[in-house]
């Protein structure tokens, strides 16, 4: 029988590159409490329906991505493609208006593309929103937020902010009038999907990747000459907010993004060290969402960070921790009576000193085969019970990279890796 494979797209993280997830989500979490955000775990299954109304039903998630499916009962059901829709309708579900809410989440989402690097079916998102204010602080907050974690990670050189603005949707329906008109006189030198979107959705053809097109646009009309005072304004703050807390970023009048929910701000972080799959983080304002979805209206904005990129960042700049190894302490026992005290002996270990990384041999074998082991786990230290040392209530004390065997009272074992751990930090 042919061993059976994980679906194309969706991938196995194996434990020499999850301590890196661990260390990535760590890093997050820990700045968005620092933050004052809160997380918020969401069904990572939702209604159809809620992503076609959301996301929007003329867009590339809801067109031909979505894995969609009926379930046992006949209702039309949607791995979750992104995680905005889903936080909106849990805000309105739970009566979350009326006060703040700065919400964070993260988890698989599942989308139907062509895999290849930094774009999987199955991939993963930090993802941060704020609901219930207007003003373009939250944005800046959010970019803000952002840089700091760049930092953090050691990606801060290697990611710049791209900002724009789509104004209000009055704003975006004169510009829409504005900018087909204009591209409907060169319909014959749009590339072939773009023609399409030029009846359906035709900002989305600002972030058409065909050359010939990007040349049309260059002489079209501009978003930016379409905003009204209002929004001349809220980005005029965001833009003084961002100088003022020294945050660098480059105006990007095409900057649209996929999903149709946006208003007002939209940025992108993007990176050239990573090939086509450059952006890795993305958000802005949405503050129609709420009302689209069935709540009264309140404003909102966020973003959501492609996990998976940001891994092949801190690897490909080198930024990455080293993996730790196994344990820092492993435990040899020869022979039956000393296999029975080592295991009891790691458990009290364990309850003395909590946090202590201690592997316990398992399964035998000669001290040679067991030193072996330990030599591999990556241990600092090799703890050794023999027959001798039963006899004796001593240990064996062994530090790996370098160093003799030593005997060690079983009554000062604890003191005496206190001591070794301390040292090996320096
Ligand atoms: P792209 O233009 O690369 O398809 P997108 O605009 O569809 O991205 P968003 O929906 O804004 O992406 O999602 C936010 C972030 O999630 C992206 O910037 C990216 O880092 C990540 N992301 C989106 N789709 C994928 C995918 N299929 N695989 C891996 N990461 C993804
Ligand atoms: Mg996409």
């Amino acid at each position: 029988m042919n061993p059976i494979r994980a679906i194309r797209g969706m991938n196995d993280i194996l434990p020499q590159d999850s301590y890196l997830w661990q260390h990535l989500e760590k890093v997050c979490s820990d700045l968005l409490d620092a933050y004052g955000y809160r997380e918020i775990r969401l069904p990572v299954v939702e209604q159809t329906q809620l992503f076609s109304r959301a996301i929007g039903e003329v867009t590339d998630i809801v067109e031909k991505e979505m894995y969609s499916f009926e379930d046992r009962n006949g209702d039309g059901l949607t791995l979750r493609p992104e995680g905005t829709a889903g936080c909106v309708r849990a805000f309105n579900q739970h009566g979350m208006a009326g006060t703040q809410q700065k919400l964070w989440y993260a988890g698989p989402m599942f989308r139907h593309e062509r895999p290849q690097l930094g774009r999987q079916r199955q991939f993963h998102q930090v993802g941060v929103e704020v609901f219930g204010t207007a003003s373009a602080d939250v944005e800046a907050e959010l970019i803000v937020l952002c840089a700091r974690l760049w930092r953090s990670l050691g990606l801060d050189s290697a990611v710049t902010l791209e900002l724009n603005s789509l104004g209000s949707n009055e704003d975006r329906a004169r510009y829409r009038e504005a900018l087909v008109a204009y591209l409907s006189e060169h319909r014959d030198q749009l590339d072939e999907d773009s023609q399409r979107r030029l009846d359906s959705n035709p900002l989305r053809i600002l972030d058409s990747k065909s050359e010939q097109t990007q040349a049309l646009l260059a002489e079209a009309p501009s978003l930016p000459d379409f905003l009204d005072e209002e929004s001349q304004a809220h980005f005029a703050q965001l833009t003084a907010l961002l100088d003022a807390a020294g945050v660098s970023y480059r105006l990007n009048p095409r900057l649209v993004r996929g999903l149709d929910y946006y208003n007002r701000t939209v940025f992108e972080w993007v990176t050239d060290a990573l090939g086509a799959q450059g952006t890795v983080c993305a958000g802005g304002r949405y503050d129609g969402l709420v009302e689209q979805l069935g709540g009264k209206p309140n404003p909102a904005a966020g973003f959501a960070m492609g996990l998976e990129r940001l891994v092949l960042l801190m690897q490909e700049l080198k930024v990455a921790p080293a993996a730790p190894g196994q344990a820092d302490v492993y435990l040899v026992a020869v022979g039956e009576g000393a296999a029975l005290a080592g295991f009891a002996l790691g458990e009290s270990l364990r309850d003395s000193l909590p946090g202590l990384r201690l592997q316990v041999h398992s399964g035998g074998g000669s001290f040679k085969s067991q030193m072996k082991k330990a030599d591999r786990s990556g241990a600092q230290l090799a703890l050794v019970l023999g027959e001798n040392e039963l006899a004796e209530r001593t240990v064996g004390f062994k530090p790996l990279r370098g160093g003799e065997q030593r005997s060690v009272s079983q009554d000062a074992l604890e003191e005496e890796l206190k001591h070794f751990f301390e040292h090996e930090e320096h």
